[in-house]
């Protein structure tokens, strides 16, 4: 097997710390995508607005751009009638993001965006572990096509399911990075914990250049995995990736809490508890990253924060924690916000 590149070595080696960028979903909501239409599509319907994504988020200083291709295995496209087209949309996705980062007066690292297929793995479901890996083989094959650094596997509850994706980047020859989504009382809906994050795909190819958290719950909750992350190795590159303040459902819509100044100190508190990627997920603006890029740059790291410190500057645990602790008691989380 060749050794595989590692785009995001160099990069850290010269800033320390990467910002990686917000959200893909709720930007493009706010752009006039419908509930229930694929965001993939707008690869070739809507690339102006791929394109004013991807811009938008490297104006406000990110350091890695995820393509708009989360939902592009066939599994996914087929629910839009489009599992035909996985190649090139995939592929086309890679494409937008490598224009935006080749433009741009500094190094812009693009990750291919894979997420889970969202069927379910035997013998739960009817998912096998080698359709599954064809699946993100076709996926890849278009984003390495379409200039993709690496395969930045996201979102995933399922050990199996990151596997495979990690399988399919070493056939691709893709460098890969993998995230969990820690939203069922502090680990994944399929069990894993944030503090066996690291063992997953170790075994796979040269394994991941980075492991960590994306989406989950609240920005609190996804710092407390990040402490059982790093904490489980701290040499590990760890990513955190999480969603801009607590998820709040008003009618049929979702809001998110976070302002900008609160998601500059969840960049800082990140950076405290030992992360070297630092982005947000769902809810975060170009507005809030441009906060949290100003909150990194010129940092110092103080010391590793506790729990409560998480709870007192961002506010309450909306989940137990990995460790099955209590969380934070009533009257913490009644406190004010820091
Ligand atoms: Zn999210």
């Amino acid at each position: 097997m060749t050794a595989v590149s590692n785009p995001l070595a160099d990069l850290l080696a010269e800033k320390g710390v990467l910002l990686a960028d917000g959200a893909t979903g709720t930007s493009l909501f706010a752009m006039g995508l419908e509930a229930g239409e694929a965001p993939e599509l707008w690869n070739e319907t809507q690339p102006q607005n791929i394109v004013k994504l991807h811009q938008d988020f490297v104006d406000a200083g990110a350091d890695i751009i995820l393509t708009n291709s989360f939902g592009g295995t066939r599994q996914r496209l087929k629910l839009h009638k489009a599992e035909d087209r996985v190649f090139e949309l995939n592929r086309k996705a890679a494409e937008i993001a490598r224009g935006v980062a080749d433009a741009a007066s500094r190094t812009v690292i693009v990750a291919g965006s894979v997420g889970p297929t969202g069927e379910l793995f035997e013998p739960m479901g009817a998912l096998t572990y080698d359709v599954a890996v064809d699946a993100f083989v076709e996926q890849m094959e278009g984003l390495k096509a379409g200039g993709a650094d690496v395969a930045w596997i996201e979102t995933m509850s399922s050990a199996d399911e990151i596997r495979a994706a990690a399988d399919a980047a070493v056939r691709v020859g893709l460098p890969y990075t993998y995230t969990g989504s820690f939203d069922t009382a502090g680990k994944t809906m399929m069990g894993l914990d944030p503090k066996d994050i690291h063992g997953v795909a170790a075994d796979i190819g040269d394994g991941p250049l980075a492991v960590g958290a994306n989406c989950g719950v609240g920005a609190s909750d996804i710092l407390s995995s990040l402490l059982d992350m790093t904490a489980a190795d701290p040499n590990a590159t760890v990513i955190v990736k999480g969603n801009c303040g607590i998820p709040e459902f008003r009618g049929s819509e979702i809001f998110y809490s976070g302002t900008p100044p609160l998601m500059a100190d969840y960049a800082r508190l990140a950076r405290d508890a030992g992360a070297k990627i630092i982005g947000g997920c769902c809810g975060t603006s170009c507005g809030h990253l441009a906060a949290m890029r100003g909150a990194l740059d010129d940092y110092t790291p103080g010391p590793r924060p506790t729990v409560e410190t998480i709870v007192d500057r961002i506010g309450p645990l909306r989940n137990k924690t990995a460790s099955e602790a209590p969380p934070e008691s009533a009257r913490r989380q009644q406190r004010r916000r820091g």
